[in-house]
């Protein structure tokens, strides 16, 4: 496993990865309106440092996207967090839950917690390999991760009780759409250099409805898959 990071650092983290500036970044996103205690100490207990490299680790707990090579970025925490307390709040169960764009794994780290089993799929195989080495130290072992063209949704193993996307399509794909249980939720950004979050729910009828939340900035949702 190559984690350099972590045996300098480590999973506890010292100076600027310790434990009081991970607390600045929960009163930071307190002020910022996250209110669900259960996603905040999700936050506050996953080494976010041990998802980038050592020469960004120091910034880890900034409230602030991260590169992670290939052009992608870790997500910020305040939009991981609200996320998360979005699918909390909305779905009916999470226990079966799709996430697409695994990155970093950030995201995924923090939503295994919250799912009984959870899937993520990303296009890009060497930033799909660090994610399982990085969720393997974290003892995470409620996930599959999948090398695959996440717009597709998972079809074999739809239908799933939440979708959270962290790649943004021009427009939401009918396939991830189709692929939510009844009572379902999608939560997802949509647009190209302008964007908004959509949370999309399928209630018991079949009918969907959109929300449109609020301005986001993600990478794109690409087709297709790379080596
Ligand atoms: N939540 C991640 C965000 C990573 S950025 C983190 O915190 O690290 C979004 C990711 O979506 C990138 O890794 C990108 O490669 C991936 N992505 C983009 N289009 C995709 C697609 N069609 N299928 C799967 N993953 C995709």
């Amino acid at each position: 496993m190559s984690l350099p990071h972590s045996s300098t650092i480590g999973i506890e983290g010292v100076g600027m990865t310790s434990r009081r500036t991970r607390d600045r970044l929960i009163a930071r996103l307190r002020e910022q309106g996250i209110q669900d205690e259960a996603v905040l100490a999700a936050i506050s207990q996953t080494p976010r440092h041990i998802f980038v490299d050592e020469a960004l680790a120091h910034r880890a707990y900034e409230d602030t996207a991260l590169p992670i090579g290939f052009g992608q970025t870790l997500s910020q925490p305040y939009i991981v967090a609200k996320m998360t307390e979005l699918l909390c709040r909305h779905a009916r169960s999470l226990d079966r839950v799709l996430e697409i764009g695994t990155g970093s794994g950030y995201q995924t780290a923090i939503l295994a917690g919250f799912t009984n089993k959870l899937y993520s799929v990303e296009r890009i195989k060497p930033l799909q390999a660090k994610a399982r080495s990085r969720l393997r130290l974290l003892k995470i072992n409620n996930v599959t991760l999948q090398h695959a063209d996440g717009g597709l949704g998972f079809a074999k193993q739809a239908p799933f009780d939440a979708i959270l996307s962290a790649a943004a399509p021009e427009k939401i794909p009918q396939s991830l759409k189709d692929q939510l249980a009844p009572g379902g939720v999608l939560i997802t950004p949509v647009g190209g250099a302008k964007q908004r979050l959509h949370l999309v729910r399928r209630d018991e009828a079949n009918e969907f409805t959109t929300e449109d939340l609020e301005d986001v900035y993600f990478v794109p949702l690409l087709g297709g898959t790379t080596r």
